[in-house]
């Protein structure tokens, strides 16, 4: 029996999972937002996943749930979990991944290392933090961020009055120290729901705007130490929280070499494209046989080193496939990977996937090869 999984969202996640599913023998159906998205490919249907009837005749026919992103809403995912549906991740673990809040506190009963913390209300509450903490701090949205669109960093309460003043009975927006960090890192691991699980080397990130822009794995002059203990963060974390699938960790590191956590993703993750073709099983893969709960597989690089580079807006003329022919030709270790989206300025479009022995050499082609597209 060919094993049905049912993917919520239909952006290029999804879009991803379409080939590793076709190589598994994974009959792989999405619910997309709309028509014409980018996992159009493999989309079976339209509509609204905050909608829980539409969600039910979605899943009816599939073996196992997951997801693109982490929109939805907790009753619908408890109410299919009540239904008997097999949904990976599940609502107790993607709760945390939903409300920055909610992960906060987790992560402090779980003893993982984060900024400090506070979850505030008023003017009053956010200035006290301010004022123990330099004077400074990074106010965030606990639901609904993403790209860097949500978070704040304020010298005074009073910068963040809008928020504040927004804010309905009961709710509160987290505010966080600012970390001096000297880079952005993010590891990876997935899990399977009868415990297996598996990790990624630690990469580092680079965010433009607060949009990832390139990724470089494994991340530069790692020490064995740094590699130990962001593998542990991230098996703690998916162990304590009982994620299924696969989580990305996305880590500070600061001058002293502290590893702080900065937020969670339970799904394939922009920090994770690398592995597509730098490491022997990609992310897409991973995530699927997690979540249909089949034996992991090998994490290990393909190459020493493996640079990714996001193709953010496109081109202002023309479509990114006009772009292939010169692009392809010029650039034949380059790997380029297309969303289907059209061009928009600071849309994710693409990335374009390198893995050398040099890493030079990698970050200067999957360069060259991306400004192709733009
Ligand atoms: P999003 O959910 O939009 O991705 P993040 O919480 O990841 O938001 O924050 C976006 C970016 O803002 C981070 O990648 C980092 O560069 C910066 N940032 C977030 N929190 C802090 C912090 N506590 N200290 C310093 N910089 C931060």
């Amino acid at each position: 029996m060919t094993l049905r999984v049912g993917v919520i969202g239909g952006g290029q996640l999804a879009r991803m999972m379409i080939a590793p599913a076709v190589e598994l023998g994974l009959d792989l159906r999405v619910l997309a937002e709309a028509e014409g998205m980018s996992a159009a490919l493999a989309a079976t249907a339209t509509g609204d996943y905050r909608d829980l009837e539409t969600v039910r005749a979605f899943v009816a026919d599939v073996d196992v749930v997951t997801f693109d992103h982490e929109h939805v809403p907790q009753e619908v995912l408890r109410a299919l979990v009540a239904d008997g549906v097999s949904v990976h991740p599940g609502p107790d673990a993607l709760q945390f991944a939903q409300d920055k809040i909610v992960m906060r506190k987790r992560l402090t009963e779980l003893g993982v290392p984060q900024p400090e913390w506070a979850a505030v209300s008023t003017l009053a509450e956010l200035q006290e933090f301010l004022d123990a903490h330099t004077g400074a701090g990074v106010v965030k949205t606990p639901r609904g961020g993403y790209d860097g669109k949500g978070v704040r960093v304020v010298r005074s309460a009073e910068e963040a009055r809008d928020w504040l003043d927004a804010l309905t009975d009961g709710d509160a927006l987290l505010v966080e120290e600012l970390v001096p960090f000297v880079r952005e890192l993010a590891q990876q691991v997935a899990r399977r729901p009868s415990g297996e699980v598996v990790a990624y080397p630690v990469v580092e990130t680079v965010q433009r705007d607060g949009v990832c822009a390139e990724v470089i794995a494994p991340a530069p002059g790692a020490s064995a130490r740094l590699v130990e203990v962001a593998e542990d963060i991230g098996r703690t974390i998916a162990e304590g929280l009982g994620v299924t699938g696969m989580l990305a960790v996305e880590l500070f590191e600061t001058d002293d070499e502290r590893i702080l956590v900065n937020e969670l993703a339970m799904r394939p993750h922009n920090s994770g494209h690398w592995s597509q073709d730098g490491a022997v099983t990609g992310q897409f893969e991973q995530h699927l046989r997690a979540v249909a709960d089949l034996p992991l597989g090998s994490t290990a690089p393909r190459a020493p080193w493996s640079v990714m580079v996001n193709i953010l807006g496109g081109p202002v003329d023309g479509t990114l496939e006009s772009r292939f022919g010169s692009a392809l030709a010029a650039h034949p270790q380059a790997k380029v990977h297309t969303y289907g989206k059209s061009p928009r300025p600071g849309r994710k479009v693409g990335h374009v996937n390198v893995a050398s022995d040099d890493l030079d050499d990698a970050v200067y082609v999957a360069r060259a090869a991306a400004a192709h597209f733009l």
